[in-house]
């Protein structure tokens, strides 16, 4: 979503004149966009601008914006903790960057812009274009969670759940695909929980996917991230229904014990999530889940994650991200204690194993077959090409005559653990996977 965000950030940046440079030592505005899921994120951002700092010391002083979650979760203090920090803008206020970056120049006055404003946000954003012309492109949905898990700064630094109009929607996908997308990945902190009513009519999810499946230049859809609880059956029978809906769902458990899901307010058990997975399995059996998976949460025994790695045979996940518990401060699993971090590391160390094994084999299935690729992009001065397969698989060909956006048949010679390699077959009539 931050890739989302950074792109209209710079649509908006340059209708006041703003251009890209690659030249950041010589930049007069620097927006760090920041992201604090991941931990010590705040004292990164001090880290970074204490680098710019360095930087310029002999030099005109740029504009330095932080914008983001930590930017909202820190707000004011960041000003007085950084003098070198000029603006600092919550998630749901960077539509304003434009006029505030003007105001600043005018006034030399610090700015704190981190109220939720997330209506007028997608209001002012939907006046300018989207710019991004990626052949796979985001596009944010959805907004916010409602279901506060315990470990989870999200509902804090995002808000509440707000799904954007249905028909803004579709104008936006419309554009990107006339800017090239042939691939289009729904976003939303919980994209499933999309709802968004008009004239007594629920739009959903689903109904979203099917609209966007008529549309004759696209050629693939996505969605992330999704909430086990809210795969309702509209949306999993789009599966059968929509050709251009990918057959793989990132569908983060964090857990595979019963009790610790509990402890974390995750709201699902290992019972629904296993009944969505066969479900899903059932409408097509090449059908594969990534999860998130948090490991030494706290409370977390040997037979609990004992119950994680049997779920991971079980399910054989693909893609998927791990990490040790880390305590968001304001959360209520940041009240807790924590775990041995020792015994958190060997286990983070054995489910990553288990999970690359997956990785893996499910790699090692594609030796020989065919298998269907929509080209991304060209690998610079060789001829070979990036692109990847109907599950997110990365792909390089070996090839001189393709074209971004073109759908083609590969066979794959050889893999490793994270990608595969092979060449274009010119017969079209080859069935691919
Ligand atoms: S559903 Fe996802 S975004 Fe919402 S609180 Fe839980 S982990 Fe955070």
């Amino acid at each position: 979503m931050n890739e989302y965000d950074s792109n209209r950030i710079y649509d908006i940046t340059s209708k006041i004149g703003f251009h890209k440079t690659l030249e950041k030592n010589e930049a007069d505005c620097l927006v760090l966009n920041t992201c604090h899921i991941r931990e010590k994120a705040t004292e990164k951002v001090y880290h970074e601008v204490g680098r710019v700092k360095k930087n310029f010391r002999n030099k005109k002083k740029p504009l330095i914006i932080i914008s983001g979650c930590v930017a909202q979760a820190e707000s004011e203090e960041m000003i007085k903790r950084e003098p070198y920090i000029d603006i600092v803008i919550g998630p749901q206020s960077y539509h304003k960057i434009g006029d505030l970056i003007i105001n600043y120049q005018k006034k030399k006055k610090k700015i704190n812009a981190t109220k939720f404003e997330v209506i007028r946000k997608f209001d002012e954003l939907g006046k300018i274009p989207n710019s991004q012309n990626t052949i796979s492109s985001y596009l944010t949905i959805q907004e916010g969670c409602d279901k506060f898990c315990h470990f989870c700064v999200v509902p804090y630094t995002r808000g509440p759940e707000y799904s954007r109009p249905f028909d803004q929607i579709m104008l936006e996908a419309k554009n990107l695909i006339n800017n090239g997308a042939r691939e289009i990945i729904l976003l939303g902190q919980n994209v499933n929980a999309y709802n968004f009513k008009k004239n007594n009519k629920n739009f959903r999810l689903s109904s979203l996917i099917r609209e966007l499946n008529d549309i004759k230049n696209l050629e693939r859809i996505r969605f992330t991230t999704s909430h086990p609880k809210d795969m309702t059956e509209d949306l999993i029978s789009c599966y059968g229904d929509c050709k251009k809906l990918m057959p793989l769902l990132h569908l983060p458990i964090q857990s595979g014990s019963n009790k610790i899901l509990k402890a974390m307010n995750r709201k699902h058990d290992i019972k629904h999530y296993l009944s969505v997975y066969e479900e899903l399995k059932n409408i097509n059996k090449d059908f594969k889940i990534s999860s998130d998976f948090i490991v030494g949460y706290p409370g977390e025994t040997e037979k609990d994650f004992q119950d994680t790695i049997n779920l991971i045979k079980k399910i054989g996940f693909v893609n998927s991200y791990s990490f040790i518990f880390s305590p968001r401060p304001g959360t209520p699993a940041a009240e807790k204690k924590i775990n041995d971090i020792t015994v958190s590391k060997k286990r983070l160390k054995k489910l990553q194993n288990t999970l690359e094994n997956f990785q893996h084999d499910n790699n090692k299935n594609y030796l020989y077959q065919y298998c269907e690729v929509l080209i991304e992009n060209k690998l610079d001065n060789q001829a070979k090409y990036f692109g990847r397969t109907k599950h997110m698989t990365p792909v390089i060909i070996e090839s001189a005559s393709c074209k971004p956006g073109e759908l083609i048949n590969v066979k794959i010679t050889s893999c490793s653990q994270n990608y595969l390699f092979g060449f274009k077959i010119i017969n079209k009539k080859v069935k691919a996977a």
